[in-house]
């Protein structure tokens, strides 16, 4: 399978080659169509397989164009640095595009930046779930979830470790915040029983792969 039999847009495939990707990996075959679909799905993917691509190219098809809508894709990463990677290689897969794209950084500033109307002129935002339920704790809100079509939560074996106990409570926090209608998307470096669970129980008509 090459790029092109996807149903993803053509400027896409280009910004794809343009990274130096020419075929997809095992995880980018399977976990593109499933989320293409707009299945829910639980990734078991190592770090090296290619998963942040696996994840943005459906999501980057099902935003289409930008839309004063505020964000409507959520990812979150254990850590600042994966999150900045993370951001990084989706503006290079989105390219031409216009998306905006955020990775909360200087937290003070988000507090006025993003405003709690969701007729902002945002698409994307990249962040850590601390960051993000800090903004979301603020009276107001100091920014809406409420158009989010996607979530995904990378490294979720990272996020969901004991020494986390936090996340699943920070968890419940943002999927408060996010409408009804959307769609979670699981990648998990390893296989881990607790994140499984959790998919079981939130996660309607999941999809499992495992690479
Ligand atoms: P990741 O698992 O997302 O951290 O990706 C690991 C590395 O593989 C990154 O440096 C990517 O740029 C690269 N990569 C992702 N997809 C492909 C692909 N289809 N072909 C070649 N390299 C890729």
């Amino acid at each position: 399978k090459v790029f092109d039999e996807f149903k993803v847009d053509v400027d896409v495939i280009e910004n794809l080659r343009k990274c130096g990707y020419e075929e997809p990996t095992p995880i980018q075959k399977q976990a593109i169509p499933i989320m293409l679909e707009g299945r829910q799905i639980l990734a078991c993917a190592p770090t090296g397989s290619g998963k942040t691509a696996a994840f943005l190219v459906p999501i980057i098809q099902a935003l289409g164009m930008p839309q004063r809508q505020g964000f409507r894709a959520l990812i979150l990463c254990p850590t600042r640095e994966l999150a900045k990677q993370t951001h990084r290689e989706c503006v290079r897969l989105s390219e031409g595009r216009g998306f905006r794209i955020h990775v909360i950084s200087k937290i003070k500033r988000a507090l006025t930046q993003y405003g709690s109307n969701s007729s902002q002129k945002y698409d994307i935002l990249v962040t850590t779930p601390n960051r993000l339920c800090f903004l979301l704790k603020q009276d107001p809100p100091a920014l809406s979830l409420k158009n989010i079509q996607w979530l995904i939560v990378d490294e979720a074996d990272k996020l969901f470790e004991s020494g986390n106990r936090g996340f699943r409570e920070q968890l419940s926090e943002i999927l408060k915040s996010c409408g009804e209608n959307r769609k979670i998307a699981m990648f998990s470096a390893t296989y881990t029983p607790i994140v499984a669970k959790w998919c079981v129980h939130n996660m309607k008509s999941l999809v499992r792969v495992t690479v």
